[in-house]
């Protein structure tokens, strides 16, 4: 199957490609272009030309498109789940999640273009504003570029381009080398839920080639970056004076209290920790745990641990499936290897097959470790003991980001305490850092970026306010 560029609304032959095989089975899926730099240029000059037709478009007609998509994205899940699981070799019950989720986005979107507006202002609370009224009013940016990340390929994906037309704005989208399946099969919907051509192109290529020439754009207002820290931070460094959002990785950690109960916290940790085989931004990487509860708390998460089922992402058992590339195996096995010489001690996994890397757990690891003070990004999590959770918030803290934490406890000064003291963009209190839902405000502190998602947040990093004075004097 040959897959073509996505420009002004129109399926266009690349002038190079390359095949995409599935990380599970290095099976080809299908020609993809890779776009050059002048390819690059031609979706911009569309989606800029497209620019003041998202900008006149009115609220409800804006709201309607993404309703639309929203429902015919819910009629072919199953389809769409299928291109996730292919691709990205995501488990397909967790590809179905995903999907579900992305359904729930554009909902929001569309719910969230009904309700763009600003305020009016007391000017006479300053001498000399007597006799004046004044408002603020939100207007699209104009053109926005997203590039993003292959972990979530449509949820992801959904959290640029549904605020960014929500807000009326139009998109240049620039999605992972390894997940344009996802990418495509949008730009698909788009058109039949009747997106004006030009408002959404899809150019698919390399990092550098493609989203260099995005990020360093004139016509480009705004970068919305989702991925690593340091191609985010290298975006940021180019970006100039355009608006950027960064959501970047992080190592996010649970301390857990004492006296709390572990009946229905295992479960939910072990699922937070090698959900898509770890690979999630905030996946679950780090737990202390209270002294006294250390060794019962390990016991039961290897346990759990060892009832995942490793195997193909096609098939609805799955749990465990390929890492994204045969290097992220390596650098997991070199990683874990780091920590055991460091003094860690492996209580499960620590092992790889083929491109499946077997859920890994390690205790007692030292912070410099790299499974530590990095962002491992694969299904290993440490489990280390706390004399209390002030001693684990400092290990938290200690780190060089902070998207989100959790704790849980079943002391209320303990749990503000937490909350006061925890550097991280969000804090979970009573579940795993890996929770999200998609209409709460989400980012991070530190290098894990800075701007924050969750669509009426997104569009209001998607517009500009404007301040209206009238004098009637
Ligand atoms: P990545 O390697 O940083 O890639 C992300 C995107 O950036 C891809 O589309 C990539 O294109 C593109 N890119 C690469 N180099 C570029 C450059 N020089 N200029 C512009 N764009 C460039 O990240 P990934 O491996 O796909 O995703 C994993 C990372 O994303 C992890 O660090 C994870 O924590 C983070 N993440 C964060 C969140 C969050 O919300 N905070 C959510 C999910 C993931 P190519 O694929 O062509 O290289």
């Amino acid at each position: 199957m040959k897959k073509k560029l996505f420009i002004r609304g129109e399926w266009v032959e690349a002038k190079a490609y390359k095949t995409l095989t599935s990380p599970y089975s290095g099976e080809p899926i299908a020609e993809i272009p890779v776009a050059d730099e002048e390819e690059t240029d031609r979706a911009i000059a569309a989606a800029y030309e497209a620019k003041e037709v998202m900008a006149k478009m009115p609220a409800h007609k804006r709201a309607a498109i993404l309703e639309k998509l929203s429902r015919l994205l819910e009629e072919r899940a199953d389809e769409a789940a299928r291109i996730i699981a292919m691709e990205a070799a995501k488990p397909i019950k967790t590809a179905r999640a995903e999907v579900d989720r992305t359904v729930q986005t554009y909902k929001f979107a569309a719910e969230e273009a009904k309700r763009i507006h600003g305020e009016t202002l007391p000017l006479d609370a300053a001498p000399g504003g007597e006799g004046r009224m004044a408002y603020t009013v939100r207007e699209p940016l104009g053109v926005v570029g997203a590039i993003t990340p292959f972990n979530f390929p449509m949820n992801l994906v959904a959290h640029k381009v549904g605020p960014a037309i929500a807000s009326g704005n139009a998109i240049v989208l620039k999605p992972a080398s390894q997940t344009p399946m996802s990418a495509f099969f949008l730009a698909e919907l788009l058109v039949e839920a009747g997106l004006p051509a030009g408002a959404l192109n899809v150019v698919t290529g390399s990092g550098t080639k493609v989203g260099d020439k995005i990020v360093q754009d004139e016509r480009v207002k705004m970068i919305t970056f989702t991925g690593s820290p340091p191609v985010g931070i290298g975006i940021r460094n180019k970006a100039g004076l355009k608006r950027v959002t960064l959501e970047l990785g992080s190592n996010s950690a649970l301390i857990v209290d004492k006296d709390v109960p572990l009946d229905r916290m295992i479960d939910r940790c072990v699922q937070g920790a090698f959900s898509f085989q770890g690979q999630v931004c905030i996946s679950l990487q780090r737990i202390y745990v209270h002294t006294e509860l250390f060794e019962e708390f390990v016991s039961r998460f290897v346990t759990a641990t060892a009832r995942l089922k490793a195997g193909d992402p096609l098939d609805p058992a799955t749990d465990i499936s390929a890492m994204i590339s045969q290097g992220d195996v390596s650098r997991s096995l070199d990683w874990i290897q780091e920590a055991v010489n460091q003094g860690a001690k492996v209580a499960c996994g620590g092992t790889a097959e083929g491109n499946i890397v077997a859920p890994t757990v390690l205790l007692d690891v030292d912070p410099a470790s790299k499974v530590s003070c990095q962002e491992v990004f694969a299904p290993i999590v440490l489990i280390n003991r706390v004399r209390d959770v002030n001693e684990g918030i400092e290990f938290v803290n200690d780190s060089r980001f902070g998207l989100q934490a959790g704790v849980y406890t079943d002391n209320i000064h303990t749990a503000l305490d937490a909350v006061e003291k925890l550097n991280v963009g969000g804090v979970i209190i009573n579940d795993i850092p890996s929770f999200r839902v998609d209409h709460m405000p989400y980012g991070g502190v530190k290098e894990s970026g800075f701007g924050r998602e969750g669509v009426k947040y997104a569009v209001e990093e998607m517009t500009e306010l404007k301040l209206v004075v009238i004098n009637r004097n």
